[in-house]
């Protein structure tokens, strides 16, 4: 009877182990597609701006003479979209991190008066060309929080190309920053495309794109407002999005106030 009974425990645990590694096999295949679409996704990506540039580039150099103009033309689009190539082994770099090990952060205090200033600026340039106009609403004098330079900027990069992007020609964008009792607040507004209802969570996981955005330019990866997420999570900070489809969009970042002052920051902590 005890052997009878041992064995019955033993053929059990067999039965387990072998649903177990089912299962983690089943899992592994998932992964396994997930990864390989991941790729297929991103390989997508880079073909187009390559193809581009090597066409600009073809014909430029196979045409007959052009005008000096022209040619500056041609340079410009490819000077764009080797920036664009740029953005997405960026996106690819950050994403590989987040996936494997904890993005690292250098520390310090950010005056985002000062940050959100020097953006705008940068984006002024690329507004022009569809005719949008940015104003920009800040207090007078710095507004401190504890945060990575650099990552805030991409935070900040990635709405405004947004906002640019998903806006129409002769629209207008309000960047605007402001103190909230222990807060730091950053709003953009546009006037652009705006984000369908049932979209409005969904916006901020990877690789998804609404359909109007889809319908409006071709060039997204979904990869942006993901990354700025888990850049402001780190950051004990949020975002988050009001939007009417066809009106416009407000997207909003909170950041803990260092309220003591650069001079008073706990020391450079992770
Ligand atoms: P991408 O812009 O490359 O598609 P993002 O992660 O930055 O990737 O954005 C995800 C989606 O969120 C976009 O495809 C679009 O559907 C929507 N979206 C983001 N910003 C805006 C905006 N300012 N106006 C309208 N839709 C937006």
């Amino acid at each position: 009877d005890k052997l009878r009974e041992g064995r019955a425990v033993l053929e059990k645990r067999v039965a387990e182990r072998t649903f177990e590694l089912n299962r983690l096999n089943e899992e592994l295949k998932r992964m396994d597609i997930a990864r390989r679409e991941f790729l297929a996704d991103i390989s997508h990506e880079l073909r187009t701006p390559i193809t581009v540039i090597r066409g600009e580039a073809e014909v430029t150099l196979r045409g007959q003479e052009r005008e000096a103009e022209e040619y500056k033309d041609a340079l410009q689009r490819i000077v764009e979209l080797s920036m664009q190539l740029g953005k997405y082994v960026n996106d690819l770099m950050f994403l590989a991190r987040t996936e494997t090990a904890n993005l690292q952060f250098e520390w310090d205090s950010v005056d985002l008066s000062e940050l959100v200033a020097g953006v705008v600026e940068d984006f002024q340039v690329m507004a022009e060309e569809k005719s949008i106009s940015v104003a920009l609403d800040a207090p007078a004098g710095p507004v401190w929080v504890r945060g990575d330079k650099q990552r805030l900027r991409q935070v900040l990069f990635i709405l405004g190309d947004n906002a640019c992007r998903y806006s129409n020609p002769g629209g207008r964008i309000t960047v605007a920053l402001r103190m909230d009792g222990s807060e730091a607040s950053f709003s953009l507004t546009d006037q652009g495309i705006g984000i369908p209802s049932e979209d409005l969570e969904r916006i901020f996981k990877r690789h998804f794109r609404s359909r109007n955005a889809l319908h409006a330019r071709e060039d997204g990866t979904g990869l942006g407002l993901p990354m700025a997420k888990s850049i402001l999570k780190a950051h004990g900070g949020r975002i988050t999005v009001t939007s009417a489809e066809n009106s416009g969009s407000t997207f909003t970042v909170s950041l803990p106030l260092l309220t003591a002052g650069p001079d008073h920051n706990p020391s450079h902590q992770k």
